[in-house]
């Protein structure tokens, strides 16, 4: 199969974790019989640098056009500076409107390998760790009007019923292929856009007979994510929520480094990342962690190239990797003798030498 993936390297660690994704999937295209083609996007930082602006719109188009897109992480100090509508991240939030992804999926997945990486209590750890956060990602405060007149700043949080309703379908279809249990995220003690949503979500319910649906106030979830992690299967929230939440439960399964994350729309061309920044403290030192990218490259052969055995076989030689006592810096423990500690090259070359049909 021929597949055109649209690459953003980006800033920081960007590049070096890139460039091991892009070996893995070279060596699965061999393995497999297929052809892939990297089409190069200049995004964030470098961009205005190169182009005087985040995501220009030549950009923004080499990767509509592309069958999916492989992103490494953008920013950095360097342009804290620049007027607000020209910062890295605009081009992040452009990307995501232009390709229309409204569907942001992270998994928390606890490693067995990598338990003792968790910062939680080893009890509620062998408990288990399996869930995925449903983001809405292209609506919200984000996107709403930003404003500040004097000393006062607005956003506004805005969601429509047709908003709420293609996210939450997406909630119950992902909860339809796992363990059937749906947990709505809201603020809708205090939120007019929270009620509209419990209210969608509700509706919907009826559609989906076979999915246990709960709701829960997102303090609340914020505090059970770390309580008792075991008691969620699938989690549907709004931007920001999500946004927040999916940073909490990343950290409980150990390392930022570890976690992908697929953004889907209408069609099949989704957006692939690693859910951590361009980490500029450790950029260049060859100790960042390539795991997530590789694993979200993963994801775009499972979800928009439904490749799956190749997906399962990336994911095979990940853990074989793990298995083999080898660990970035950020995975390893401080005081393990059996494990040895490499860089992020040597991390994706013994990945890459891992996979195997
Ligand atoms: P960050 O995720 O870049 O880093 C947080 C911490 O995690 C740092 O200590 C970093 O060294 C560590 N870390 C992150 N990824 C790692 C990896 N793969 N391996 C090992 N350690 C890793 O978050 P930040 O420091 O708040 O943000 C840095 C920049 O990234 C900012 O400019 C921010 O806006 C941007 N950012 C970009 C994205 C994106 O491109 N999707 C997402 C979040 C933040």
């Amino acid at each position: 199969m021929f597949k055109n993936i649209a690459v953003i390297r980006g800033d920081g660690i960007g590049p070096e974790i890139i460039e091991q994704a892009l070996m893995v999937l070279n060596r699965t295209a061999d393995l497999f019989g297929h052809e892939f083609k990297y089409t190069e996007v200049d995004m964030g930082g470098c961009a205005i640098d190169k182009w005087g602006e985040p995501l220009p719109q030549a950009m923004l188009e080499k990767c509509t056009s592309s069958d999916s897109v492989l992103l490494g992480a953008v920013g950095g100090s360097k342009w804290n500076d620049v007027p607000a509508e020209l910062r890295p991240e605009k081009g992040l939030l452009k990307l995501r409107a232009g390709m229309g992804v409204y569907s942001n999926n992270r998994p928390a997945k606890i490693w067995p390998q990598l338990a003792d990486a968790s910062p939680l209590k080893k009890e509620i750890v062998d408990k288990g760790i399996d869930f995925i956060i449903v983001r809405e990602l292209i609506g919200g405060i984000y996107f709403g009007e930003h404003k500040t007149v004097g000393d006062t700043a607005t956003d506004l949080l805005k969601y429509s019923e047709a908003e709420i309703e293609r996210i939450g379908k997406i909630g119950f279809e992902t909860a339809l292929k796992r363990n059937k249990r749906l947990c709505s995220v809201e603020k809708s003690n205090v939120l007019d856009s929270s009620r509209l949503w419990k209210k969608v979500m509700h509706r919907l319910a009826d559609e989906y007979p076979d999915v246990e649906l709960t709701d829960m106030l997102v303090d609340n979830c914020a505090m059970q994510i770390v309580k008792n992690p075991a008691q969620f299967d699938v989690i549907v929230t709004e931007n920001m929520f999500g946004d927040i939440l999916s940073d909490e439960a990343s950290m409980i399964t150990g390392s930022i480094g570890m976690i992908p994350s697929s953004s889907l729309g209408a069609g099949s061309c989704g957006l692939y990342e690693p859910i951590h920044g361009s980490a500029p403290d450790i950029a260049g030192k060859d100790i960042a962690n390539p795991i997530g990218t590789i694993l979200s490259a993963a994801m775009m052969l499972r979800y928009s190239f439904n490749m799956l055995d190749e997906a399962d076989c990336i994911e095979r030689a990940v853990e074989k990797f793990l298995d083999d006592g080898y660990r970035t810096a950020d995975i390893m423990p401080i005081d393990s003798k059996d494990l040895t500690v490499v860089g992020c090259i040597e991390c994706g070359r013994l990945i890459t030498e891992n996979l195997t049909k």
